[in-house]
Formats: structure tokens, sequence, C-alpha cells
């Protein structure tokens, strides 16, 4: 049997980093970037208003007040998009909307609520304050800089970023294609009948959407029953794919068949037992180059070793450099009538008490439960040697979804 660090160090060891592929910029989202991007030129490109105002000198501002208010004579209208092509003289004053270009000439903006209009001419109110309002001619970005680098995650502000630097397209690593095979006589796929004794096979839904979560593809490869010679050719099937995930199979019972019919496809087993609870039975190795995860196939197992094993795998090949879930400390709310001997991933709930973060368990740890599964926000890491779990005890707790438990309220309300 091997730790479960070691374990994931093996697993990632023999995980390649795809290839690039171009891609257009809304739909790279949530992907990594494969190139650095550059700026071909300035942003923003020009000098334009930050306000609705006025454009003119600073000399003619400088020390007016509403009692002795500047006049300036308007000769011209500067909208975003449409410039003012004219230069602005002294006592003189050009309207100017967000954005607009600012006129040669003029070096201060004046915000309409500074200012009145007489006719023809502006009365200014206040000195803004010279180069008031005024962006930069490249105060976001220089030409030349690299804004975007290789490892990347495309998150919205990265889309517009691509935009703005005229990107319609853009290189990011390829997303794996995920086989799954659910193994088990008792499988019943959901337009089957249900009969005495069957199971539905939830894994190969549950399996598919952790693949989809981590923004790989998922490819069904169906059940197949307990009988060697059907798994092999299944799974022979399935080496299209990049990875190859079996459900089911690989624990020491008598019909427990995957790890042969792997290894008659040729797999080279790095560890088969991990000391961990749920998920022991995990076999990990590779056909080729291709990795294959045999899970156990309770459904809590499945899904607690993809997150451990798979997941990181998965995010490593599409050319994730942050391969890990969050990890927070919480103090455990009760007892925990917990003892074994390997490292026990326990389902828990997330409160805030007091300021606090407290940890709970979801109920019933069975390796088949899948209620506290859907139930809970996280994993507590318990190490044996830590034991015995008590209310106070503080805890690691492997954070599975980022939104209800850390940020249960709005900030605002
Ligand atoms: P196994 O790992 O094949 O010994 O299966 C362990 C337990 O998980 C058994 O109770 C199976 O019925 C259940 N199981 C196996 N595969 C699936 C699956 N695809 N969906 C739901 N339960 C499963
Ligand atoms: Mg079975």
């Amino acid at each position: 049997m091997i730790e479960i660090g070691e374990a994931q160090r093996k697993v990632l060891e023999e995980i390649p980093v795809l290839g690039r592929e171009r891609v257009y910029i809304v739909e790279a989202l949530g992907r990594v970037l494969a190139q650095d991007v550059a700026a071909k030129r300035d942003v923003p490109f020009g000098e334009n208003s930050a306000m609705d105002g006025y454009c003119c000198r600073h000399e003619d501002l400088a020390g007016v007040n509403a009692t002795h208010p500047a006049k300036l004579k308007i000769i011209g209208d500067s909208p975003a998009g449409k410039p003012f092509r004219g230069t602005v003289g002294p006592g003189e004053a050009v309207r100017i909307m967000t954005g607009g270009l600012i006129p040669s000439g003029a070096d201060t903006v004046i915000m309409v609520e500074d200012t009145q209009t007489e006719g023809d001419h502006v009365l200014c109110l206040r000195d803004p304050g010279s180069g008031a309002h005024i962006r930069l001619h490249g105060e976001d970005v220089k030409a030349g800089e690299i804004v975007l680098s290789v490892g990347d995650i495309i998150r919205p502000p990265e889309v517009g970023m691509l935009a703005t630097l005229g990107h319609a397209y853009v290189h990011v690593y390829q997303r794996p294609i995920v086989a799954i095979l659910s193994t088990g006589d008792e499988l019943v796929d959901l337009d089957e009948p249900f009969t005495d004794g069957k199971v539905v096979c939830s894994n190969s839904y549950s399996l598919a959407a952790q693949v989809l979560e981590c923004g790989a593809i998922p490819l069904s490869l169906g059940i197949v029953s307990d009988d060697e010679a059907d798994q092999r050719a299944r799974i022979s099937d399935g080496m299209r794919a990049d990875v190859i995930i079996t459900s089911g199979g690989v624990s020491v019972g008598k019909y427990d068949l995957v790890k042969d019919a792997l290894s008659k496809l040729g797999m080279r087993v790095k560890f088969w037992k991990v000391a961990m609870k749920p998920g022991k039975p995990l076999v990990f190795g590779t056909i080729g180059n291709k990795p294959v995860f045999g899970l156990p196939g309770n459904p809590a197992s499945a899904m607690i070793s993809f997150e451990q094993f798979v997941r990181p795998a998965l995010l490593k090949m599409m050319g994730h450099v942050s391969l890990f879930r969050p990890l927070i400390e919480a103090t455990l709310a009760e007892d925990l009538g917990i003892t074994s001997d390997r490292l026990h991933l326990v389902r828990c709930k997330l409160f805030e008490r007091d300021g606090n973060m407290m940890a709970v368990s979801t109920g019933t740890q069975s390796s088949g439960a899948l209620r506290s599964m859907v139930l809970a926000d996280g994993l507590m890491i318990l190490h044996p040697e830590e034991a015995p779990f008590s209310a106070g005890h503080r805890v690691r707790v492997q954070v599975l979804h980022t939104n209800s438990p850390l940020s249960p309220q709005s900030p605002y309300n």
C-alpha cells in the first residue's frame, strides 16, 4: 500500500502536458494560455477624457472659483470616436465626452458639473488642477509589454484584454478526452429496467460531470459486465481517448477483474492500493503513454479518488500550474468517533461561528453513500496519528466548491 502523497506524485510524474490549439477568445474561457501575448500598440492610444466636460489650457483656469469664474469660448466638440481636429488656443474650450480624444493645445479637462454655459461660452467655476481627468497615452499598457503569459488562466478580464490588444484567436492548451467505463454485473443504465439486485450506474454520470468540471471532455464507454474479455474489448475501444478511467472491479473480490483486463492490454502498473479512506483499491498505470485510472466502484470512493488523483492530472494536461483545490483550516465542531490506520478524507460541511470557520461531518461516511457527498463543502484531511478527533481540533479541509461556505452572505447586506 502506497501513501497518498507519494501516489499523487507518481501520477503527476507520468502525466504529459498536451499540445496547443487556436481558439476564439470567448471559447478560451477557463483554458490555459499556451503563448505569451505582447501588446502591439499602446493602450489607450492617444490621450482621452475620463469625464464629460470641457477641455482647455490649464493656465486659463489657474485660481478660478465660483465668484471669479473663467469664461472660455466653446470652439467645437470632441465626442468619443470623432476627434476635434483643431487646436485649443488661450481663452478657448472644446466640449468633450468620456473617451473623446484631447485636442492639441488642451491639457486639462473640467467636468461638466463644475461649469455653466452662457451662449457659446462656458463658465468654469473651479480649478480642477493641471492635467485633470486626462487618461494618458499608454497608461494602461505600453507597446511591446508582455501582458499575458504562458500558464495564465483565461478569465473574463483576460478575454477583455485579448480583445483590447486586437486578438480574436489565441493559443491555449488542448483539453484531454477522458474515456469512462463502469464495470459491474449489477449495474443498469438509466434507460434500462431496474430490478432486484440491480444498482443504477451513477458513476458514469458523476465522473463525466467531474471531468467536465475540470474543463476536460468526457467520453462514455457505458457499462460492461464483470467479464475480463468484455472489459478488455471495451477498454480497447476507449484507447482513442487521452485518458482512461474505469470504475469498479479493482478490489480483491472474485469478480474484480479490471486489473487483469488492463494487464492483458499491456498496462504497466505504477501502484495499486492507496493508504486512504475511502478509495483504497485504486490502481494507476499506463498503457503506452496513456494514463489509466482504475477507480473503486463505490460512488463516494470513485468521486473522492477522482478528486485526489484524476483532477490534478487532467489540470496538468491542460497546462494548469495550480493543480490543487484550496485548503483551509477549520475547527471541528463535534467529536468524530473516527479511528483509521489510513488517511481519512471525511466529507464535511463548513460554516462560520463567531468569526471562526467550523467543520462538521455530513453524516455516514460509508464509501457507498452519495448523500454525504452531496451535502459536503469539502473533505477534512485526517491523519491517523492525530487521533482522537475531538471538538475543537484544528483540521485542514480541501474545499470542493468555493461559493457558499466561504461567502454565505452578500458583502453588502
Ligand atoms: P466494486 O468496486 O466493483 O467492488 O463495487 C463496489 C460497490 O460500488 C458495489 O456496491 C457496487 O454495486 C457499487 N458500484 C460499482 N460501480 C458502480 C457504478 N458505476 N455506479 C454506482 N455504483 C457502483
Ligand atoms: Mg464490482
